[in-house]
C-alpha cells in the first residue's frame, strides 16, 4: 500500500470514529433533551397543585373568617348595649350576657374544630393508639350529652354491647362519636328518637347512630364530608353549625383504618355508621 493510500485509511478510520462519537453525543442529548421535557411538566404539574392549594387555603380563611364574624358581632352587640345600659330589667340583661357566652362557645369550638382541620391537613396530628374500650367512650359521651337530649327533647336509645376493645385514640374516638350522637340529636325534631347501637363482627367493632330526623337530600349526599359543607335543610333546623365535624370524623375513622358511611331519607331519618378493626394499623 502506498503511503497516501495508508493516510486514507487512517482519516477514514478517525472520521467513523467522530462519526461514532457524535451519534453518541447526538442520543446523550436527545435523553437530556426528554428528561428536561419530564422535570419540565413534572414542575408544571407541582405548580398546578400548590396553585390549587394556594385556592384551598384562601378558601379555608375566608369561610373560616365569615364564621367567626357572626359569632364575634353578637358579642360586640351586646358589649354595647352593656356599655350604653340598654336594658329593660335584670333579667333582660342576664339574658343578654348568656347570648354572649353562648357566642363565645360557638367562638370556641370553631376555633377548636378550625385547628383539628389544620392538624389533620398538616400531619401535625399526632394519635395516640392504647388499648381502649369503645363503648365505654360512646356511653361517656351520652352521659355527657344528656342535657342537649333533654333540652331538644329528643328520646335517646342505647343498644350496646359490654364492651368492646381496640387499638385506639381515645380523644379521637370520642370527638367522632360526639359529633355523631350530636348530629343525630340537633338534626332530629323534638319528640323523634336517636339510637346508638354497636356490634362485635369478627375482626371489627361496628357502630350505628340513627335518628328519626331531617334526613339528607339525595342531591347533597355527596357533599357531606366535604369541609364547610352543610346541607339547606340542615341549615335551616340549626343556624350554628362549621359543617367540619363529619370531615373530621372521617379523617380520624380513615386513620384507624376504619371506615364510615350513611344511609338517609328526607323525613324519615338518617344512619350514621362506622366500623373499627379490632387492631388497626397505626398510620
Ligand atoms: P355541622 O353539623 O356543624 O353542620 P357536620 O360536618 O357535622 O357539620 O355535618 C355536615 C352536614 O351533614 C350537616 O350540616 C348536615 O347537613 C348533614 N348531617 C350530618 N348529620 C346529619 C344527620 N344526622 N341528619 C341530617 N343531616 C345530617
Amino acid at each position: 500500500m502506498s503511503d497516501l493510500e495508508n493516510k486514507l485509511k487512517e482519516v477514514e478510520q478517525e472520521l467513523a470514529l467522530s462519526k461514532e462519537h457524535l451519534e453518541k453525543m447526538m442520543i446523550e442529548q436527545q435523553d437530556a433533551a426528554r428528561l428536561l421535557i419530564r422535570r419540565d411538566l413534572a414542575l408544571s404539574r407541582a405548580n398546578e397543585k400548590l396553585q390549587a392549594l394556594d385556592v384551598a387555603k384562601s378558601e379555608f380563611i375566608s369561610i373560616a373568617a365569615h364564621q367567626l364574624r357572626t359569632p364575634l358581632s353578637a358579642i360586640k352587640w351586646i358589649l354595647h348595649m352593656i356599655s350604653n345600659n340598654e336594658f329593660r330589667d335584670d333579667a333582660e340583661k342576664v339574658q343578654f350576657v348568656e347570648k354572649a357566652v353562648q357566642s363565645t362557645d360557638r367562638m370556641i369550638a370553631l376555633v377548636n374544630d378550625l385547628l383539628e382541620v389544620d392538624h389533620i391537613q398538616s400531619g401535625k396530628d399526632q394519635f395516640v393508639f392504647t388499648t381502649v374500650d369503645v363503648v365505654a367512650v360512646v356511653n361517656s359521651v351520652v352521659s355527657e350529652i344528656q342535657s342537649l337530649v333533654e333540652k331538644r327533647g329528643v328520646k335517646l336509645n342505647l343498644n350496646l354491647s359490654p364492651e368492646i376493645h381496640i387499638s385506639g385514640d381515645v380523644n379521637k374516638l370520642r370527638a367522632v362519636f360526639q359529633n355523631l350522637i350530636e348530629n343525630a340529636i340537633k338534626y332530629t325534631q323534638p319528640g323523634g328518637t336517636v339510637t346508638v347501637s354497636s356490634l362485635l363482627e369478627k375482626e371489627t367493632a361496628k357502630f350505628v347512630v340513627t335518628d328519626s330526623g331531617i334526613g339528607i337530600p339525595d342531591n347533597q349526599k355527596p357533599h357531606i364530608f366535604t369541609k364547610f359543607f352543610r346541607a339547606a335543610n340542615a341549615l335551616r333546623v340549626d343556624t350554628v353549625g362549621s359543617g367540619l365535624g363529619l370531615f373530621i370524623a372521617r379523617e380520624i375513622v380513615l386513620r384507624h383504618g376504619g371506615k364510615i358511611w350513611f344511609e338517609s331519607e328526607v323525613g324519615k331519618g338518617t344512619s350514621f355508621f362506622v366500623e373499627l378493626p379490632i387492631a388497626p394499623v397505626q398510620k
